[in-house]
């Protein structure tokens, strides 16, 4: 019952959120629900490559061995174990200790946080264009101005940023070199130098979100710019269990120096005091007795196979003049359709047909291109993309009437 005569009206809300009803990545999560539609919308893992058993052994572990531990309250920084095991891993590419290492529940946690603890309202953000969406909305809610760095097929430009850099003095650049989400682009070697080389010119930090570096099918490594010489301490690198284990037990870090990390310690214990002591034990145990590499060459062989089914079939229903990036690893492929073509409009009837992808609209910081889609090609296998590629061009049809 309602006390009628409360002055109660409800709860404020703070500008941040206010007004909002939804986000783009819910909206996204209602269209994958509608039954019967082939999703290439989401960033979902193939689920047939859980290694299910396996994490399992994991989670008994742990109760078997560290049953007391795993229950209790712990420390904000994250479990020892599990910080050893990420420095190690990171320490394939970049000399890391357990001490760099600040544990997050996922790194969508941590693109939060290092928002938080860093930006101020009406502080700039250079992001690549497009740019994780996520990303865009984690930065904004700490009050940010987000500018879009322009970009070519290997990147953000390295004049440009200087540029950019120059003009607006960001509070921090936040880059995904390698097999981007959205475009699927990775940053050759050399253009990885010349950013490097820009941010130690102007000492811009550098936010280097990669959570799909370890998913290459094919090409040459090229180094992340964290580990490139001098940019270790200007670079806060971001890693993720998400897509080389599992992205439903949350679990990843940020590789930092100096004392950002302490910062970014005291504003994740306001959040949530720590990650899940239990989620932490298992992910380390998973990652000190289990053949991870191994399990991320399959993944990878399967996308691999995946990625081909679409790049083979999307040419033939893309209207003349359209655009793909072909990835050599991750989990996503981006077409500029140009010819006026407004994906967000397109979408209810790609829905209609039966086929779901994401409007590139959203991953634009400003100034949309319109014309642009994400297709990820990892959750189906390849018949069913065939299927999902045809009805897409059934909708494509359609919108020229
Ligand atoms: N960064 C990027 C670029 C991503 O694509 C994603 C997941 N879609 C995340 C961060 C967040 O991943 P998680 O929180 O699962 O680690």
């Amino acid at each position: 019952m309602t006390d009628q005569s409360s002055p109660f009206t409800g709860f404020p809300v703070s500008p941040v959120y206010d007004g909002m009803t939804s986000t783009a990545v819910r909206d996204l999560l209602d269209v994958l629900s509608v039954p019967g539609v082939i999703s290439f919308a989401g960033g979902a893992p193939a689920a047939e490559s859980f290694e299910i058993d396996d994490v399992r052994e994991c989670f008994d572990w742990v109760f078997a061995n560290r049953g007391a531990k795993a229950l209790q309250y712990s420390s904000t920084p994250g479990e020892p174990e599990l910080r050893e095991q990420a420095a190690h891993r990171v320490s394939r590419t970049l000399p890391t200790t357990a001490d760099q290492i600040q544990i997050t529940t996922g790194s969508q946690e941590a693109i939060y946080l290092v928002g938080h603890a860093m930006l101020r309202p009406g502080d700039v953000v250079l992001v690549e264009r497009p740019t994780y969406l996520a990303a865009v909305q984690a930065f904004a809610s700490s009050g940010a101005r987000l500018i879009g760095i322009p970009s070519d097929d290997d990147g953000a430009q390295p004049e440009a940023l200087e540029e950019l850099i120059r003009e607006h003095d960001p509070r921090f650049v936040y880059l995904i070199p390698t097999f981007q989400n959205p475009s699927g682009v990775s940053m050759p070697a050399q253009r990885r130098r010349e950013i490097a080389e820009v941010l130690l010119r102007t000492g811009a930090p550098l936010v280097e979100d990669d959570p799909y570096g370890e998913l290459r099918f094919e090409g040459e490594t090229a180094p992340q710019i964290a580990a490139l010489p001098g940019m270790a301490r200007q670079t806060l690198l971001l890693n993720s269990m998400s897509k080389i284990m599992s992205p439903g037990i949350r679990v990843g870090w940020i590789r930092g120096e100096g004392p950002i990390m302490n910062t970014l310690s005291i504003a994740k214990e306001a959040m949530g005091l720590h990650s899940s002591v239990v989620d932490q034990l298992a992910v380390a145990r998973y990652l000190e007795h289990y053949d991870v590499d191994a399990h991320v060459a399959e993944v990878a062989a399967l996308y691999r196979g995946r990625r081909d089914a679409m790049a083979a079939a999307l040419p033939s229903i893309l209207p003349e003049g359209a655009t793909l990036t072909r990835p050599e690893g991750g989990m996503f492929l981006w077409a500029t359709l140009g010819n006026g073509i407004d994906t967000t409009a397109l979408l209810p009837m790609a829905v209609q047909e039966g086929v779901a992808f994401v409007p590139g609209a959203s991953f634009f910081a400003h100034d949309p291109d319109r014309t642009t889609m994400r297709l990820s090609y990892v959750t189906n296998p390849p018949e069913v993309i065939d299927e999902g590629v045809e009805r897409l061009g059934r909708a494509l049809r359609r919108w020229r009437g």
